[in-house]
C-alpha cells in the first residue's frame, strides 16, 4: 500500500483540460462579468405570474440593496440570514449581500423558531429577510438579539420592508475592498460528524465552482444565455443558489423561479416557459414519475435533466426518460463543503462524452481527487472503493468559529473528506456506493444525527439514543431512533415520536423507535452506527 506526499497518490483529474479561473473578482462581478451581451434579456422569471426581471434590473437592484443595506447599518463581513422560500427579492437580497461584502447564511424557512434561532445565534445573523408567513419565527429571537426584521411582503408591525433595500439609491455603496478570501456564503451542514456547522464558502470558493461548471470552450455543464433553466430546488441549498442560480447568471440564462415544488406546478411552468434545463433531485423525479401527469404536458423543450443531491437509481431515471425524449440526463455530485459540486457528469459537455447510468459525473476541471482506504488513509487506484477526497480552490475555507470540525474534515494538504464511499472506473467516471459518514438525507435535506440524538438523550425518560438511517423508497432515507429507556420509564413510541416533533422541520421527524437495553459504542464512546445499520438490515426484532 502506498502511503503519505502527492508524489505517490494515484490522483484523479477531469477528462477536460484545465481553464483559467478569474478568482480574484468577487462574486457578483463574477456573475455579472459578460451582462453586456444579455443585459436586456430576461434574468429572473416568476413561473407563476411570468413577472420577469431582466438582466440589466437584476443587477442594478441588486446595487440597490447593497446601498440599503448599508443604510440599515449591514457593515462588511456581517451575516444576514434569508429565511424565505424561492423568489426574486432571496436573488436580489444574496447579491446586494455580496456587493455589500456582507455574508450571507441561508436557513429553511420551515424551520421550527428553534431551529431558526440556533441558526441565527451560531452565526452571529445581524438582520434577517423574511416573509410574513415566517415572521412569528423570528420575532423574539430579533427582539431579544436586537436583530433588524426585513419582510419582503407586507410586513407586521416592528419589520422593515423590503422597498427600503431595493430603492436605496445605489450611488450609496460605499467602497468595499472585498478580497478573495472573504466568505459570501454560509450555509449550515453537518459534514462527516456531529452538529449543523456554518460551512465558510469565499468568494474565491464559489467564482471557481461556477466557473468549474460553466466556464470555458467546453464546459462541464453546457448551459448558455439561450437557456431557461427552471429553479424549483430551494435556493437556501448550495445546490440550487450554486448550480441553478449562480450558474445562470454567469451565462445570461433565464431562471424560472418557482415557489416551492409540487408536481403540476413544476410541468406547468416547464410547458409555459419552454424551461430546456431542470435541475432536479431523485426525490422530484420519482414524484413526477409516480404522479402519471408527466405524459399530459409539452416537456419538449426540456434538452437537459441533472440530478444531484441524493443518488438516481436507474430504474427511476428511465420512468423519466421515457417521457423525455429530447432531453439528455445525468448526475452531479455535491457536497456544501466542497463547494458544492465535486463531479459532473460529461453528457452535459459542450462536445459530450458516453457517460454510464449510475455515474455521478467525472471530477470537475481545476480539482484533484483521490480515493482513500478509510483504515489506512493510502490512496487507492481505479476500480478499488474508498473515502473520497477533493482538493481545489472551490472547496471551504472552513467552518465558522470550530478548527477542530475543520481539521477534521480538511487534512494539512487541504484534502478535504467527504464521508463518502466510491470509486472511479477505468473512464474516469465516479460510482458513490455508500456512505461513512452519519448524515441522513430526507429527499436530499439534511438530518444530522447527532442533532437528534442529543434531543432524544436530554427527556428525563431516555437513557441513552443513537438516530442512523432507513432505506425509503418516497425519501430515499428517513431517520430512525434506537432509545434505551431510563429506569422504569414506559415512554411509548409515539410519545417520542411528538417530542421530537415539536422542535424540528418535518423531514427530521423519527420515523420509528426500537427500545433496546444499550446503544453500541466504542471504548471512546463513539456510537458504532455500523451495528445499529446491520441490525435494522438483518430484519431482526431487538
Ligand atoms: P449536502 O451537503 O447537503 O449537499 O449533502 C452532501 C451529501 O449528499 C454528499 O456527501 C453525499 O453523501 C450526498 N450526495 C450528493 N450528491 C449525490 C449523488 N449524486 N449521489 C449520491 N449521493 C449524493
Amino acid at each position: 500500500l502506498r502511503s503519505g506526499g502527492d508524489h505517490d497518490d494515484f490522483i484523479f483529474r477531469s477528462k477536460l483540460p484545465d481553464i483559467y479561473i478569474p478568482n480574484h473578482l468577487p462574486l457578483h462581478t463574477y456573475c455579472f462579468q459578460n451582462i453586456s451581451r444579455f443585459k436586456d434579456r430576461p434574468c429572473l422569471i416568476n413561473a407563476t405570474t411570468s413577472e420577469t426581471f431582466t438582466y440589466a434590473a437584476v443587477e442594478l437592484t441588486a446595487r440597490k440593496v447593497a446601498a440599503g443595506l448599508n443604510n440599515l447599518g449591514v457593515r462588511q463581513g456581517d451575516v444576514i440570514l434569508l429565511l424565505l422560500q424561492n423568489c426574486h427579492q432571496f436573488v436580489f437580497a444574496f447579491l446586494g449581500a455580496s456587493y455589500r461584502g456582507a455574508i450571507v447564511t441561508t436557513a429553511n424557512p420551515f424551520y421550527t423558531p428553534a431551529e431558526v434561532a440556533k441558526q441565527a445565534t451560531a452565526s452571529g445573523a445581524k438582520l434577517v429577510i423574511t416573509q410574513s408567513s415566517y415572521v412569528d419565527k423570528v420575532k423574539d429571537l430579533a427582539r431579544e438579539k436586537h436583530m433588524k426584521v426585513v419582510c419582503i411582503d407586507s410586513p407586521p408591525q416592528g419589520c422593515l420592508q423590503f422597498s427600503e433595500l431595493t430603492e436605496a439609491d445605489e450611488r450609496n455603496i460605499p467602497a468595499v475592498k472585498i478580497s478573495p478570501d472573504d466568505v459570501v456564503a454560509l450555509p449550515y451542514s453537518s459534514g462527516t460528524t456531529g452538529l449543523p456547522k456554518g460551512v465558510m464558502l469565499t468568494h474565491k470558493g464559489l467564482v471557481t465552482s461556477v466557473a468549474q461548471q460553466v466556464d470555458g470552450e467546453n464546459p462541464n455543464l453546457y448551459i448558455d444565455e439561450n437557456d431557461v433553466v427552471v429553479c424549483v430546488l430551494p435556493l437556501f441549498h448550495i445546490y440550487s443558489l450554486n448550480s441553478v442560480l449562480l450558474c445562470g447568471l454567469r451565462v445570461g440564462a433565464a431562471i424560472v423561479i418557482m415557489h416551492k415544488f409540487e408536481v403540476v406546478g413544476l410541468l406547468e411552468a416547464v410547458e409555459k416557459h419552454r424551461v430546456s434545463v431542470a435541475p432536479l433531485v431523485p426525490p422530484i423525479v420519482l414524484a413526477m414519475v409516480k404522479s402519471g401527469e408527466v405524459a399530459r404536458y409539452d416537456l419538449s423543450s426540456i434538452r437537459m435533466v441533472m440530478s444531484g443531491a441524493a443518488p438516481l437509481g436507474k430504474d427511476l431515471e428511465d420512468a423519466l426518460r421515457a417521457n423525455l425524449p429530447n432531453a439528455t440526463f445525468g448526475q452531479g455530485y455535491g457536497m456544501t463543503e466542497a463547494g458544492p459540486v465535486l463531479s459532473m457528469c460529461l453528457a452535459f459537455a459542450k462536445e459530450p462524452f458516453e457517460v454510464k447510468s449510475g455515474a455521478c459525473g467525472t471530477v470537475v476541471r481545476n480539482a484533484q481527487m483521490k480515493i482513500i482506504d478509510p483504515l489506512t488513509s493510502a490512496s487507492l487506484p481505479r476500480n478499488h472503493a474508498g473515502e473520497i477526497c477533493i482538493r481545489g480552490n472551490q472547496i471551504m475555507k472552513g467552518y465558522l468559529n470550530d478548527p477542530k470540525a475543520t481539521e477534521g474534515t480538511i487534512d494539512k494538504e487541504r484534502w478535504l473528506h467527504t464521508g463518502d464511499i466510491g470509486y472511479i472506473d477505468d473512464n474516469d467516471e465516479l460510482f458513490i456506493v455508500d456512505r461513512l459518514k452519519e448524515l441522513i438525507k430526507y429527499k436530499g435535506f439534511q438530518v444530522a444525527p447527532a442533532e437528534l440524538e442529543a434531543m432524544l438523550i436530554s427527556h428525563p425518560n431516555i437513557s441513552d439514543a443513537a438516530v442512523i438511517a432507513m432505506k425509503d423508497e418516497a425519501a430515499g432515507e428517513v431517520p430512525v431512533a434506537f432509545v434505551v429507556r431510563s429506569n422504569a420509564s414506559k415512554i411509548s413510541e409515539d410519545d417520542i415520536k411528538l417530542y421530537i416533533s415539536k422542535q424540528v422541520v418535518f423531514y427530521k421527524r423519527i420515523n420509528k423507535v426500537f427500545f433496546v437495553d444499550s446503544i453500541p459504542k466504542a471504548p471512546s464512546g463513539k456510537i458504532l452506527r455500523k451495528h445499529l445499520r446491520e441490525k435494522l438490515a438483518s430484519g431482526l426484532p431487538f
